[in-house]
């Protein structure tokens, strides 16, 4: 471990973020009650961070002249979102250390890199093949059981980028269809449920994962995290010793999202992971309200170098994300017993934007 990797701040030290949407805000949030300063970086002059950093700069990724006074004027840098270009992530990380790191982003920006490194470390995934033309789709797909989602390798998310092949037919121009980027086709999953486990992973090596989340998305957007999940406590178990397994494998610093596929009773192998996410992740919102330490929080202090927090939680919980107009009825949120209501302060409201979450608890012991 060199030097800077070992940086631990004080209180009264600034932590530098990338990228200004809700998660950045919430980070912001985190770091205000102990003690450390935030500073934002973000191209969009209406990022929602903004208003609760200590400090903003509005830039581009690629500007390295706003690079070098962000890096100067911070003592780590942390990011909201896993798609940081490469040479601004290698600027920062010359000039001050960058948690988590560049093996965690180069992970997670590639979905081959991304499943390759899981399989290596053990951790089972769907089969998968490399794609980079048409010729190479219809082989592939029988290989892999005649089903499978043909997904770019990079820049895809919340469904985008990706195509289901179910025939010979399908598989005949979908490369072409997709942009003739580099894809990944991946064996389709019948999966029963899809949860997620967050974990985190501190400069001295301490692991802490959180209780597994059920999710379930509409029209591809996360609409609902439930803790606990509606899986037995051996696979649950399982879940999290794989979230610990990724965090040790990358040497990981900060909190991490891992999706998981659960299958049907009787597959052979009942869990699979879908991706990884190096950065704090909606379905842990639930940690706000039903946790002492919430995943921003564990994430401040994974990032600053301090002892994680527990990652125990206190209360069943459901937190539902308020898409478009649903926050709109903001007020009769506010006057559910139970229900924490947490809005992002976006100006504009559109169809598919998440414009905040609720968390909805059911106390363990009253
Ligand atoms: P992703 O962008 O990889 O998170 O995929 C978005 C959604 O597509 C997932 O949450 C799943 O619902 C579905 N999906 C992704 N990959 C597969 C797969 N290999 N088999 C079945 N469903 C999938």
């Amino acid at each position: 471990m060199t030097s800077s990797n070992a940086r631990i701040l004080k209180p009264g030290d600034t932590i530098g973020i990338l990228g200004g949407g809700q998660l950045g805000r919430m980070l912001a949030l985190a770091a205000a009650p102990l003690g450390l300063k935030t500073h934002v970086l973000c191209p969009d002059p209406e990022s929602p961070a903004f208003e609760v950093a200590s400090t903003h700069t509005i830039a581009g990724y690629d500007d390295t002249s706003a690079l070098d006074i962000f890096a100067s004027a911070v003592d780590v840098v942390t990011y909201e979102f896993e798609n940081v270009p490469g040479p601004t992530a290698a600027h920062l990380a010359a000039r001050v250390p960058v948690r988590p790191g560049a093996d965690a982003l180069a992970v997670s920006q590639d979905r081959l890199s991304e499943k390759t490194f899981l399989r290596e470390a053990g951790i089972p995934v769907a089969g998968f093949a490399a794609i980079d033309t048409d010729a190479e789709v219809a082989p592939a797909l029988e290989r892999l059981g005649g089903k499978g989602i043909l997904k770019t390798r990079r820049l895809g998310y919340d469904g985008k980028g990706q195509a289901l092949l179910r025939s010979v037919t399908d598989a005949r121009d979908a490369h072409s269809r997709l942009g003739r980027v580099p894809a990944i086709l991946e064996a389709f999953v019948p999966f029963e449920r899809e949860v997620s486990v967050i974990a985190a992973r501190g400069v001295d090596g301490t692991v802490r994962a959180y209780d597994v989340a059920e999710n379930v998305h509409r029209d591809h957007i996360l609409k609902t995290s439930t803790v606990p999940a509606g899986i037995d406590a051996e696979l649950a178990a399982e879940a999290r010793a794989m979230a610990e397994t990724i965090c040790e494998k990358l040497g990981y610093v900060g909190v991490i999202g891992v999706e998981i596929f659960v299958l049907p009773e009787g597959a052979p192998q009942r869990i699979l992971v879908n991706e990884v996410a190096p950065r704090v992740h909606n379905s842990g919102h639930w940690t706000e309200a039903a946790c002492q330490v919430s995943q921003f929080e564990q994430h401040i202090r994974a990032v600053a170098g301090w002892p994680l927090g527990s990652a125990e939680r206190h209360s069943d919980v459901t937190m539902e994300n308020l898409i478009g107009a649903e926050a709109d009825d903001w007020a009769g949120i506010l006057a559910e017993p139970g229900a924490s209501l947490h809005l992002y302060g976006k100006a504009e409201s559109r169809p598919g934007r998440k414009m905040g979450h609720v968390n909805r608890l059911r106390l363990l012991r009253p």
